[in-house]
């Protein structure tokens, strides 16, 4: 259970930066001017407050969330509601009325997006993109009894059966829930857009709204890192239709097989990389020992021969990073109280996956500001003292 000097202490201070924000502070505006009165007459902010608590905390109910308020006096305070905290019908009725409004949501997202690139100029230059397991809070045994028929109906009629492929901590197999797909920022470990969808629908479909989301945002998306399960040329021709470079590893397609992946080659050997004009939209190849005429030529680009060879440095360096998506899945999971659901239905599930990665991303935009913010001595002197934003951002609260 909670510790009342956690609560009282940086939790709730990062709480009320957060909440006194200004992009926090337009969607309690947008929210109020929607008349909506949590009965018996909690504030917007109040409630605003208490869902970005929510995964401060870490919590995965409503309930957990009320529960701790209602300990604490500090907690209160800064949620405007001392001696009179929420009750969990309240919480309820509010998380409905953030589903109704669920653009002014994104509109917040989409601003502390932006602020956060203000900060951090490097923040979605470079993204790599995945999809997570989020299993459903459901009963989700394929099969009424050992053996027997197929269940028909299941708790969360959103839910649905998806493919999870083995890692080296565990077996390959079906799991029944949702997934969700994010590209996360590789410069900053931050996420820039994402969607929860139902886990039966092919990841490979949300690699178009993930960028254009990131684009809308203001990234700049200059290049994406996907693993294998995305090597298909539709996918590369999209990226590249976006002015993304894609950094796919290939799969062992019958025309990889045949070797048609290779460099050129001539009776010099094979041919060797001389850089790429994304206009032109191929990469130029040269004869090792320049004796052949013409002595180099281009080569289209598609996923056989990005513009980004694989076998170059740059490729592997900037793949290795793709590792950036997978740690931001665990942080969210393990610090951020993503993990486990604990609502049911598409447009619940989504609005826990938006809240717990706008807590996440308004407390790191908070932190940026309060370290590029000149301090009382720097007041007034060039802006080159300021001290350089931090890249990383720390857990979240935890209670245990
Ligand atoms: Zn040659």
């Amino acid at each position: 259970m909670a510790t009342p000097n956690l609560a009282g202490g940086a939790a709730s201070a990062a709480l009320k930066t957060v909440l006194d924000s200004p992009e926090i502070g337009r969607l309690i505006d947008e929210l109020e001017a929607t008349r909506w009165t949590g009965r018996p007459g909690y504030p917007v902010r109040t409630m605003v407050g208490l869902a970005l608590a929510k995964s401060l905390y870490a919590l995965p109910t409503w309930t957990r969330v009320v529960e701790l308020v209602a300990d604490h006096w500090k907690l209160q305070r800064v949620l405007g509601c001392e001696g009179n905290p929420p009750s969990k019908w309240a919480a309820y009725r509010f998380a409905a009325k953030l589903r109704e409004n669920a653009p002014a949501v994104e509109r917040c997202i989409d601003a502390v997006v932006g602020g956060l690139k203000e900060k951090l100029p490097s923040y979605g230059t470079d993204l790599a993109i995945d999809a997570s397991d989020m299993p459903a809070y459901a009963n989700g045994q394929r099969y009424l009894s050992n053996g027997g028929p197929e269940r028909e109906t299941y708790s969360d009629p959103d839910a649905s059966w998806g493919h999870r492929s083995a890692v080296s901590t565990r077996k390959g197999g079906g799991f029944y829930g949702y997934r969700l797909h994010a590209a996360v920022c590789t410069a900053t470990d931050l996420p820039v857009a994402w969607t929860a969808e139902t886990a039966r629908d092919h990841e490979t479909r949300f690699v178009v709204p993930l960028i254009d989301t990131a684009k809308r945002r203001g990234a700049m998306v200059a290049t994406a890192a996907l693993d294998k399960g995305y090597d298909i040329q539709r996918i590369h021709n999209e990226c590249m239709e976006r002015d993304c470079l894609p950094l796919i590893p290939l799969k062992q397609t019958p025309d990889v097989k045949r070797g048609d992946d290779a460099p050129p080659t001539c009776s010099h050997g094979t041919w060797t990389f001389a850089g790429s004009d994304r206009k032109r939209g191929a990469s130029k190849w040269r004869c090792p020992t320049g004796e052949c005429a013409p002595a180099s030529t281009w080569v289209a680009a598609t996923r056989l021969h990005p513009l980004i060879p694989r076998e170059t440095k740059r490729w592997k360096a900037a793949y290795r990073k793709r590792a950036a998506v997978e740690r931001e899945f665990g942080r969210l999971k393990n610090q951020w109280g993503l993990k486990p659901l604990r609502v049911r239905g598409l447009d619940r599930v989504r609005l826990h996956a938006d809240l717990t990665i706008l807590t996440k991303l308004a407390c790191a935009l908070s932190r940026a500001r309060a370290a590029t913010a000149p301090t009382h001595r720097q007041r007034g002197s060039s802006r080159a003292s300021a001290r350089p934003a931090p890249m990383r951002v720390r857990p979240a609260a935890r209670l245990e």
